[in-house]
């Protein structure tokens, strides 16, 4: 099956509705997307009735390789980029071009306007986006290999986790993993926060070793090869911690705190269903955590799509108002931090199908099988 030409098919359609004789594709995720090319610096000329890859003679063996059969024009060395585009859509006879707002710079449209200025030039920023937020077949098995290796990676990450390990190692040690257990690489660079630190979302690694606090939290994903996977998990260090009972104050607020927002993501899994806007499976995990009095310390979405990039449509926000449709795949990653304390995020990748929500990944969430 060519997904590729299938995704083309679909995005033609959608611009029959607009009135574009040509879209400009030039962010190189998109390009990606619709034709299989992995390179960037290259353009695709999208038209009702045909297509054209706008790029340099550095990529003519690998456009060969990964999309025979599309038509490309090799730019001459003397040429710039912009240059080409304008002379090749001159030559096409067209009189509107769509481009894509967030992937164009101001100088270069200004150039493409000056150099082809008799076009009528249409930006836009959800073209493609749009398609790309409903996966098909061949996306979903990519994404359940990322998922699958960034499982493995976990496995061996924990398995030589030693106490005198410090966050920036971990870092490292997951980056090494996620290439020997078969991805391209992480799909971004990885956080590992001991103790308190995990009350930033976003920690830096630091010089702190694990022994040093009572919880670590990891949030990794990998590249496998081109699709993403996003999980975090919450790892107690049993030694520093008691978890016979109340026996200490840490201990308790760790439980509480945890099952606070592990109801949070099985309240939102619930709520997932066709048609359901994306704020409305935010609302439901936010309730959760302002009920159990948290709520002012869960300050991010609760989750975003995946897919050729670690964070594309759809989003899962308070101001983000998309029905869901089978084949999205999104995160889903409630959290509560608290400054001094620590934080606690469980962070999982979820497809929806035509009946509900489905979980992709497999890793355990009970705390108790989480205990270093
Ligand atoms: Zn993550
Ligand atoms: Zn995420």
């Amino acid at each position: 099956m060519d997904y590729p030409a299938l995704r083309r098919e679909r995005l033609t359609r959608q611009l029959a509705g607009e009135d574009i004789d040509v879209l400009m594709v030039s962010n190189p995720v998109n390009v990606t997307y619709l034709t299989g090319f992995t390179g960037d610096s290259t353009v695709l000329l999208l038209r009702r009735d045909g297509l054209l890859l706008v790029s340099d003679s550095r990529y003519a063996g690998q456009l060969a390789e990964e999309c025979p059969g599309l038509p490309v024009h090799i730019r001459s060395t003397s040429q710039k980029l912009p240059e080409a585009v304008a002379e090749v859509l001159k030559g096409f006879g067209i009189r509107s071009v769509g481009f894509e707002s967030n992937a164009v710079t101001v100088a270069e449209l200004e150039l493409l306007r000056q150099l082809a200025p008799s076009l009528d030039w249409k930006g836009g920023t959800e073209r493609v986006e749009r398609l790309r937020m409903v996966k098909d077949a061949s996306e979903l098995v990519q994404i359940r290999t990322a998922i699958d290796v960034a499982e493995r990676v976990f496995t061996a990450f924990r398995s030589l986790l030693r106490p005198e390990d410090t966050e920036k190692d971990l870092c490292a040690a997951i980056e090494h993993y996620a290439r020997r257990a078969g991805g391209s690489g992480t799909a971004f660079p990885p956080i590992v926060a001991v103790g308190e630190r995990a009350a930033l979302p976003h920690a830096p690694p630091t010089s702190r070793t694990v022994a040093s606090g009572e919880l670590l939290l990891v949030d990794w994903g990998v590249s496998a090869p081109l699709y993403k996977s996003d999980l975090t998990r919450i790892l107690v260090n049993r030694k520093n911690l008691t978890f016979s009972g109340t026996t200490s104050a840490t201990t308790a607020k760790l439980h509480e705190v945890y099952s606070v927002v592990l109801q949070a993501q099985e309240a939102a899994l619930r709520a997932i269903r066709p048609g359901v806007s994306t704020c409305a499976i935010d609302a439901a995990a936010r309730a959760v955590i302002a009920e159990a009095g948290y709520g002012e310390y869960f300050g991010h979405g609760l989750g975003h799509g995946i897919g050729l990039q670690i964070h594309e449509a759809p989003w899962l926000r308070p101001n983000a108002d998309v029905p869901l449709e089978p084949g999205m795949v999104f995160t889903l990653e409630p959290g509560i931090y608290l400054p001094g304390w620590g934080g606690v995020r469980i962070e999982d990748d979820v497809l929806v199908t035509p009946d509900g929500g489905e979980r992709l990944t497999h890793l355990s969430r009970d705390l108790e099988a989480m205990k270093l």
